[in-house]
């Protein structure tokens, strides 16, 4: 396995700490930030990496050499004219390894390289994007995937037969990818907040029709954009720490999130602390069942909330019940857009969700409308905790370091099942009700009036 590192930036914009160094090579604590990269990916296992210089490329080869002193093997392109995102791979081709890593080399990142390898091997696609969601989704590339299609598919497929989607179905964090929406680009739609963070997984194949660059070949236009149209790009959503240093602004805040410790720690290697939260009635209004993007309303105090989650060490997930499905009163692909409508509300305000787990299923048979396949006692409805094990195992969440919070007993019995601590929201009235009527067994570990008091309890 080989990858290969863009190096050529310039830094435009942080001209008063980069003075005459490339980009990649501006130090954060000390180091280049390129150095950083190629630590990750020989801890990866990952030892022969190819540098596309442009821009002072002598910096970086005085710095690196053949990458000896590093324990890696280091080699060079250097573009005489810039090449853009893409052109030098033409020139590089037969000397790539099937499967190769591409990085831009302006990010700081930790990340489990071997984790987005094995899931693009599983793909079997010609390129998987690393996707995550981020505080500025309106002014970023969101990359667009078809969750729902491949679970209607699914279900399709699975017609007359019981089988909890969760449990045995596709794998929703490796969507196929259908579009992207350019941050220049007019957008009238909801998005998922999934931003292409520049690391790629790329299989050979995409460059076999590619011809010697004119001028500048960009990645993701020339590239990768034709082949979304045949099925053969993905999206791997990950929680890692992935940041550009573009401004003095960003600059500062890697440097500091270097120092404390937040990059390494979200490795997905490492095991992950949660806060998982319940949908209706905690992050949105409850107004009876959702069933299409204009009855979800959320709560005013959501995106502050949320936002505290993120800048804290906690992962912020959303776990729910929607046997609206399961009734055939909403659609996989309505209850995308209501969860697209959700993720674009909070970007707005500058916050995200991790990622969303839902049950789709509902034990009770006999409704006209209803969807068979889905109609049983699953382990994923709440207060089974079959949704906080699915996301546990996908982003190595500690569920013990963890917590469940949730407006419903539903939510604490889940939480205590699956083995979080526990916050149950709730109004006075409801407290002293709940107090009667608990067993202390059954009693959450903290109540709370809002998730904003919630979460300011639980963040100090
Ligand atoms: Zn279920």
């Amino acid at each position: 396995m080989k990858a290969v590192i863009m190096a050529g930036g310039q830094g435009t914009r942080l001209r008063s700490i980069a003075k005459d160094l490339p980009k990649p090579m501006v130090p954060v604590l000390g180091k280049p930030i390129l150095e950083y990269q190629i630590r990750c990916l020989l801890a990866n296992g990952i030892r022969e990496i190819i540098l596309i210089t442009g821009y002072l490329g002598e910096a970086v080869q005085e710095y690196f050499g053949d990458g000896s002193a590093f324990g890696a093997e280091i080699s060079y392109f250097h573009e005489e004219a810039p090449l853009g995102t893409g052109g030098a791979l033409y020139y590089l081709r037969e000397q790539l390894s099937d499967d190769f890593l591409l990085l831009m080399g302006d990010l700081m990142l930790d990340v489990d390289f071997c984790r987005m390898l094995d899931f693009h091997r599983a793909c079997g696609g010609a390129a998987t994007l690393f996707v995550h969601p981020n505080s500025h989704p309106y002014d970023s590339d969101v990359i667009v995937t078809d969750t729902a299609g491949e679970l209607s598919e699914y279900l399709e497929d699975r017609k007359g037969r019981e089988v909890p989607i969760s449990e045995e179905g596709p794998d929703p964090a490796g969507a196929r990818v259908t579009g992207v929406l350019g941050k220049k680009e007019e957008r009238s739609c909801f998005y998922r907040n999934q931003v292409n963070a520049g690391i790629y997984v790329l299989s050979k194949e995409l460059l076999s029709d590619m011809k010697e660059p004119e001028g500048k070949v960009d990645l993701d236009k020339d590239l990768i954009r034709p082949m979304i149209g045949a099925g053969r790009v993905y999206a791997y959503r990950s929680t890692e720490y992935v940041k550009d240093m573009g401004t003095p602004d960003r600059y500062e805040s890697v440097s500091a999130d270097l120092e404390k410790g937040v990059v390494a720690a979200r490795n997905l290697s490492r095991k992950q602390k949660c806060i998982f939260l319940d949908r209706d009635g905690t992050v949105n209004e409850l107004r009876g069942f959702v069933k299409k993007p204009e009855e979800l309303v959320l709560k005013p105090e959501a995106a502050e909330a949320i936002r505290i989650i993120n800048r804290s060490e906690y992962l912020c997930i959303l776990v729910t019940n929607q046997p609206v499905v399961a009734r055939g009163d909403c659609s996989f692909e309505e209850l995308e857009e209501i969860h697209r409508k959700l993720e674009t509300e909070l970007g707005r305000e500058g916050a995200y969700i991790d990622d969303i787990f839902f049950c789709p299923h509902h034990r009770d048979r006999g409704f006209s409308g209803e969807v068979p396949e889905l109609k049983f006692a699953c382990r994923c409805r709440k207060p089974e905790p079959g949704l906080l094990y699915e996301a546990a195992k996908r982003y190595n969440i500690d569920l013990e370091a963890s917590w469940m919070i949730g407006d419903s007993l539903q939510d604490v019995l889940c939480g205590k099942r699956g083995g979080t601590r526990t916050l149950l929201l709730q109004d006075l009235q409801g407290a002293v009700k709940a107090a009667e009527t608990l067993e202390a067994a059954e009693a959450p570990d903290r109540t709370a009036g809002d998730l904003l008091s919630a979460i300011r309890q639980i963040i100090a």
